[in-house]
């Protein structure tokens, strides 16, 4: 693949890689993973292609909180705003296998331990 290529997330956006979709807006997208670690694990996605948290900069700063803002919307439109957990990957040895910024909204039952302790590392 070329350095240029569309990420993963990217071609799931443009609609060239079918995923499901549960929120969308002008700045990103919220879609639930395909291999969930959780029973709610879904994952905000901006549009903009940020590889990893370190690449963005002061100019990014708007679409970071819009990330932040969005994720606790959805947490609170899917019934898990009391207690979700928000998980970044950064760089492949903290687990980032898809190199195109996306936050992890991960939610189970009311005092489970099992999303407290889902290993989402890669
Ligand atoms: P990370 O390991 O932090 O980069 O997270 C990447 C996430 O993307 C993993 O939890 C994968 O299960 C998820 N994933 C990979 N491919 C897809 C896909 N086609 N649709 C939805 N989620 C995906």
């Amino acid at each position: 693949m070329s350095e240029n290529a569309p990420s993963l997330f990217t071609r799931i956006i443009s609609r060239d890689i079918p995923a499901e979709i549960l929120y969308e807006d002008e700045l990103c997208i919220v879609i639930n993973d395909i291999a969930p670690q959780a029973l709610v694990h879904m994952l905000v996605i901006p549009k903009q292609e940020i590889a990893r948290l370190v690449d963005a900069g002061q100019a990014d700063q708007s679409i970071l909180g819009h990330l932040l803002l969005v994720a606790g919307e959805v947490a609170r439109q899917f019934g898990v705003d009391d207690a979700f957990r928000l998980v970044v990957n950064n760089g492949a040895d903290a687990g980032q296998t898809v190199f195109h910024l996306h936050l992890h909204i991960l939610a189970g039952a009311k005092g489970s331990k099992e999303f407290l302790e889902a290993d989402i590392g890669g």
